[in-house]
């Protein structure tokens, strides 16, 4: 005969872990404690298949169910010297579901199944008739609404179990529950009853075994309830699978002063720290510890605070050492961190529950590299339980002290949500541009930018802010990234917000003001715009990386970051690069562990000094030679950047993109602005002012930039080109070693780069002969724009590599402007038409097929040419997995994203190889 039913109880048990299947989750991890010796109240597990059979035979079930089921019962009877019915010392159980993929409160339990008229005198013998009376009559009423199905009729009904709680305790004018007395309780058990009659026509059944029949064909009817319908269509779970049912002897932690209930971690699961941790209730219900009505007492006595509970290790010692056992060997059998549940019953120790627990970023981190030195997991487990790489950045990055973050989002002084551009948290006083944002800094002031979008004349007001926030703009607009590469906490297209420059005021939903000068704080990881101050702290790596306060043996987190990074790099395959602009970001980022840059763009040097200055009158000339007069002042700035940045990245190499600025985030805007400029350059305000007319673009971003000005104006590549090489050769000549690779934006058609690359190896010659110097040089292009990813096999006939510019190309492809997106996409990921936000993560199927086709024309005509991705996915851990899928040779990111690449790179590799957390 088919085994339908699986005991388990005191040490023996007739399932196990890996019997999921057939026995759920709960049922399996239940006979899998039992099997380690662990105490777990006795009780028997249905399998799934009569589930299925019930379902495929009208509510019925499989022969010989009732006997396997009688037998088990007789079993559980003899290990606790009690029986299921008895009068005097009556044996009680819990009815719960368990499916093989957990429904978190899909299904149906009944507790105290068990109890009637007679029962329930033996229960109050055994512990109070208050219990007694209190059990049971929770018992009827979760009868009534889980088994025999009486729920409100209609929206505005009330529920009726509890119409006549009121009803009892208005006449004993009891105003909690834990007022009403033994006479109330049974007035109520009398009075629920009634409820079922009158609802169902069902008399109550006394009988505890047609309770119990009952209660397992509800639990089986809950599969197809609708709550667990929806849940198993959103989370992909076969209608097949069905739930088993567990019938288990129930223990009560509220039978007296010698009983509790808690939960605990088998480390701490928000710091990590190798020590158990939890929380427990004297005389208390599982369900008091998790509702947290009363306050828990700790379970250490080591996390007693003055004048605080006790905890369970000083009240119950002897239980405490128990559980303590229980959960080292647990750890130890299931290789993680487990969350389990106790109770104690009258003295009694009782598992009920262990399970992987949930746990903080950082300490999962930490407790993975942990149990790697303690010998229970390898390195490859380790890297692969930092389920999302973006976690790292919780080790380098400031964070709000998570309690006073908690007081204030209670206290709802959320004002606003945008897009999670740049992460970490900032707290400030609010400025509304970038002069007082500088201003303000230099007073002593901590200050947070506040702009309806940024432009590069920003740059200097974002450096001095320590957090900055937009109305406008998507996860690639200007603030978005140039954050990012400078480290800024920042959060984007926060769309609520009315920014009034002129009253320098935001006006947020509701109608609060937040006036220049008012503390906000930002948390750029959420996207939370938050009223005040709250205090930040700062990460411990970044003090040992980057200021160097904090020596790295005085580091516990640095210690377990350097140890995770330096496994990552055993395992991964590609490359990865950094996008830096300036030589402290380029040392930043190799300190995280870069190995080359893989962007730098050019235009961005010119956001420092007077140098948008030279930058403007080179836009404004008429002329070529107006325009080589201007670029003869820009030649010796950008020569100390490329010097700057060759000297911080030493022997790697070294990307440098020319020009690609879009032209209406360079020229003067407001009337100030245009006038200044005019006097600078000596032209009337009326001729700039034209000037600017003629060149203003309906669509920017397409216009004409790129390789495009490059080619209009090859003085510009030239004077780039000259300068990246007299770089070179001057480091080169002082005993570095620097390896320029000069990349063309935005070509779309082989014949620009091939425009391009000769201006380029013209001027790059002749500065190495002028030098009499040999500095090894590459030239290769960026693909992103979608004609060249179409045409790669062309154009990798005049590049030496080339660097998927995503922004770039998602824009092009889904044909949605970088810049205008947020006012639609948000809607678009919420509705699932895009998984994610396109610019964020890669549209793999659209863009992510252009990619490939990209790839594979070059290594046709090129089968060693050098690939990488340069856009802003390179730090999205799904997007580097695609990269290694695809055979890129390196990601290039944003410096604190860096690490993030490594171990998703790592576990690219992991995973194809088909190895699991
Ligand atoms: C890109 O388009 O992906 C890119 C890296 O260039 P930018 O963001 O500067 O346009
Ligand atoms: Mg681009």
């Amino acid at each position: 005969m088919n085994k339908y039913v699986y005991f388990f109880g005191d040490g023996n048990a007739d399932g196990s872990s890996d019997m999921k299947e057939l026995l759920g989750g709960k049922g399996a991890n239940l006979a899998e404690m039992t099997n380690l010796g662990v105490p777990v109240p006795p009780g028997f597990t249905i399998t799934t298949e009569v589930c299925t059979y019930y379902y495929k035979n009208d509510d019925t079930y499989p022969e010989g169910l009732e006997e396997q089921v009688n037998e088990a019962l007789s079993k559980v009877e003899d290990i606790m010297g009690i029986d299921f019915g008895d009068e005097e010392q009556p044996l009680l159980f819990s009815v719960r579901s368990g499916a093989r993929a957990s429904m978190p409160g899909m299904m149906d339990t009944v507790l105290n199944l068990g109890l009637n008229n007679e029962t329930v005198k033996g229960l109050a013998k055994m512990a109070d008739e208050r219990f007694a009376w209190d059990s049971y009559r929770r018992f009827v009423a979760m009868f009534g609404d889980v088994v025999l199905g009486i729920k409100p009729e209609s929206k505005d009904d009330e529920d009726p179990f509890e119409v006549e709680l009121q009803k009892v305790k208005d006449k004993y004018d009891a105003e909690e529950d834990v007022d009403l007395n033994v006479e109330a309780l049974q007035k109520l058990v009398e009075n629920y009853k009634g409820v079922i009659k009158s609802r169902t026509d069902v008399t109550f059944p006394e009988d505890p075994r047609k309770q119990l029949w009952m209660a397992i064909g509800a639990v089986f009817s809950s599969w197809n309830n609708e709550r667990a319908i929806a849940y198993r269509e959103l989370n992909n779970i076969p209608d097949e699978w069905g739930t088993a049912v567990n019938v288990q002897t129930m223990v009560f932690g509220n039978m007296g002063e010698d009983s509790a209930t808690g939960v605990a971690f088998t480390r701490n699961p928000a710091t990590g720290e190798n020590k158990f941790f939890g929380e427990y209730l004297p005389n208390a219900q599982g369900e008091d510890v998790v509702a947290g009505i009363r306050t828990p007492h700790p379970i250490n006595k080591e996390d007693e605070v003055e004048d605080g509970p006790t905890s369970l290790e000083r009240e119950m010692p002897k239980q405490y050492e128990q559980l303590f056992e229980i959960q080292k060997k647990l750890e130890k059998h299931y290789h993680n961190m487990q969350d389990i549940e106790f109770t104690i019953q009258q003295g009694r120790l009782w598992m009920l529950q262990t399970r992987n627990g949930k746990r903080t970023a950082l300490a999962g981190i930490r407790m993975a590299a942990e149990m790697v030195e303690e010998g229970l997991i390898d390195k490859e487990t380790a890297l692969l339980r930092i389920e999302n790489p973006e976690n790292l950045n919780q080790l380098l990055r400031p964070v709000f002290n998570p309690k006073e973050k908690q007081k204030v989002t209670d206290e709802g002084r959320l004002l606003a949500k945008g897009l999670p551009a740049g992460p970490g948290a900032a707290t400030g006083r609010v400025v509304f541009n970038a002069p007082d944002a500088v201003e303000w800094k230099k007073r002593g002031e901590d200050v947070i930018l506040v702009r309806l979008e940024t432009s590069p004349e920003d740059i200097r007001g974002m450096d001095a802010a320590e957090g900055i926030l937009t109305a406008r703009g998507g996860m690639t607009s200007h603030a978005a990234l140039v954050a990012r590469q400078m480290g800024k906490t920042c959060i984007v297209g926060a769309g609520t917000l009315e920014i009034n420059y002129k009253e320098h005021k935001m006006t947020v939903p509701g109608g609060k003001v937040i006036e220049e000068g008012d503390w906000i704080s930002i948390d750029g990881s959420l996207g939370e715009v938050i009223e005040g101050h709250i205090e930040t702290q700062p990460s411990e790596v970044i003090q040992v990386l980057i200021d160097q306060t904090v020596s790295p043996e005085d580091s516990k987190d640095y210690h377990i970051f350097n140890e995770f990074m330096t496994w990552a790099d055993d395992f991964r395959e590609l490359g990865v690069r950094t996008n830096a602009d300036q030589p402290d970001q380029s040392k930043a980022a190799v300190a995280f562990g870069a190995e080359g840059i893989g962007l730098t763009r050019t235009e961005h040097m010119f956001f420092g000094g007077n140098r948008i200055d030279a930058v403007r009158e080179m836009i404004l000339a008429d002329d070529s030679a107006g325009r080589k007069k201007a670029l003869e002042k820009l030649l010796p700035m950008q020569r100390d950047d490329f010097k700057g940045i060759f000297e911080a990245m030493e022997e790697r190499p070294v990307t440098i993109r020319t020009l690609d600025p879009p032209l209406h985030e360079f020229l003067p805007h407001t009337d100030e602005e245009i006038k200044d400029i005019a006097e600078k350059i000596g032209v009337t305000e009326e001729k700039v002012r034209n000037k600017i007319e003629s060149l203003h673009e309906m669509n920017p971003m397409l216009g004409h930039r790129g390789c495009r000005l490059g080619i209009t104006y090859p003085e510009i590549t030239e004077m780039q080109v000259r300068a990246i090489m007299e770089a070179a050769c001057e480091v080169k000549e002082a005993g570095g070693d620097p390896h320029p690779e000069i990349m063309i934006p935005l070509v779309g058609n082989v014949k620009e780069l091939k425009l391009q690359e000769e201006v380029t190896r013209k001027v790059a010659e002749l500065v190495l002969e002028e030098k009499g110097i040999d500095v090894e040089y590459k030239v290769g292009t960026m693909i992103e724009i979608p004609r060249a990813a179409l045409t790669a096999d062309e154009v990798a006939k005049h590049a030496e590599f080339f660097s998927f510019g995503t922004n770039d190309l998602t824009q092009t492809t889904l044909g949605i402007s970088r810049d205008d997106a947020g006012k639609f996409l948000p809607e678009y990921v919420e509705r699932k038409i895009y998984k994610k936000d396109p610019f964020a993560s890669l549209d793999q199927s659209g863009v992510g097929k252009l990619m490939e086709i990209g790839v594979e024309g070059g290594r046709k005509t090129s089968p060693d040419l050098k690939i990488g991705i340069c856009g802003e996915h390179g730090g999205d851990p799904d997007t580097v997995e695609f990269c290694h899928r695809i055979g890129l040779n390196y990601v290039s990111c944003s410096p604190y994203r860096v690490p993030i690449a490594r171990l998703s790179a790592a576990q690219a590799v992991l995973k194809e190889q088909g190895k699991t957390a």
